[in-house]
């Protein structure tokens, strides 16, 4: 990935905020007052990028777009969307794997792509968690015919973004200034942190390389131990979903260069999906850009990547077949 094309979707959110650029993304959030629900939301009702916001839930369904309502910004909520996000789900407690919620979110994702087939075939869906969920909705958008590779992401970002903090942190770096692709998928051992294509350029002793790309990768499970049995990575996963939205959507609004990393239908790959940096354009995926040049330690993290991620993907899959 080159940093000439990483920057502007870097700088993307701070943006959001900052600028009057009228634009008219319609984006609707499933699951809006969740834990991520909530302040993302929140963060897209704040953009200028947004100019109507749908927001659904099945459990406190007026207070969610209420309270956002009031809000002096021209973000409406109203029905009819071109950009569709998903945190809905249930949250692990401590001691769980996400494998151990898997029937429950599996039913919800596959439960909302019915519904997002069914009633905004056309927009670009992004959901989290991924693994096996993309992949379910791969194959409920197959089911109903309308199935488009291009329009949908499974939101990766927050691992980018840890990495990015950590890495600034140990190097004594600007984090907004640092930028890590992190490819293969969102979860433990499948997340892979390409350190060794940073911008910044950092060089880091192996042993260093090996310690950072494990609080990477562990990062998810130790806010749920430190939150102990509270809401997970809400903040944080909010601040990275508004991101990936607001750089989807500037890519849609024709920004050029626009670049996030995110899990997709891969068929070139070993295993099927796998997140990649993406070039974002008008329609959604413009250009797969790959995964670069690779240092034996990535080599090792992706091989070793694979079978889990392969398993994960066909869990999801068979999910949605097995389903009358
Ligand atoms: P939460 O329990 O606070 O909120 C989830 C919301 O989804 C609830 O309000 C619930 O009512 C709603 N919901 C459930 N089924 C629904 C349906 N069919 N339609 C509409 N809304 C529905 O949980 P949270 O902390 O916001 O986490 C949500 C999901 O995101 C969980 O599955 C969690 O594991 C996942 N997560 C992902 C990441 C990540 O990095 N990708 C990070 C944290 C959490």
């Amino acid at each position: 990935m080159s940093s000439a094309l990483a920057r502007p979707a870097r700088a993307a959110l701070r943006r959001s905020f900052s600028t009057s650029a009228q634009n008219s993304a319609k984006v609707a959030v499933l699951g809006a007052s969740g834990g991520i629900g909530q302040p993302l939301a929140l963060l897209l009702k704040n953009s200028p990028l947004v100019s109507g916001l749908t927001l659904y839930n099945i459990a406190h369904t007026p207070g969610v777009a209420a309270d956002p309502s009031h809000i002096e910004t021209r973000a409406h909520c109203l029905k009819g969307c071109n950009v569709v996000v998903i945190p809905a789900g249930v949250p692990r407690k401590p001691g769980m794997t996400r494998d151990d919620l898997f029937n429950t979110n599996a039913c919800i994702v596959a439960t909302l792509s019915v519904a997002c087939a069914q009633h905004c075939p056309e927009a670009i869906i992004i959901s989290s968690p991924v693994n096996s969920t993309i992949p379910i909705t791969t194959e409920v958008f197959k089911k109903h015919e309308i199935y488009n590779p291009s329009k949908i992401f499974g939101v990766t970002t927050l691992d980018i973004v840890r990495a990015n903090t950590f890495i600034g942190v140990l190097k004594g770096l600007d984090p907004a200034r640092v930028n890590v692709p992190v490819i293969g998928g969102h979860a433990g051992k499948t997340l892979i942190p390409l350190i060794s294509q940073c911008t910044a350029q950092v060089d880091l002793p192996q042993d260093q390389l090996t310690a950072i790309t494990g609080q990477i990768q562990e990062a998810g499970a130790e806010v749920v131990k430190a939150k102990a049995g509270a809401p997970l990575a809400t903040l944080s996963m909010a601040y990275a979903g508004a991101q990936f939205v607001f750089s989807l959507v500037d890519a849609m609004n024709g920004k050029e260069g626009v670049v996030e990393c995110s899990f997709i239908k891969f068929p070139e790959a070993d295993c099927a999906y796998f997140s990649t940096p993406l070039l974002l354009g008008k329609k959604g995926i413009e250009k797969n850009l790959g995964i670069g040049k690779i240092s034996s330690f990535g080599e090792k993290m992706i091989a070793e990547a694979i079978p889990e991620l392969k398993a994960s993907i066909k869990k999801g899959e068979e999910f949605v077949r097995n389903v009358k």
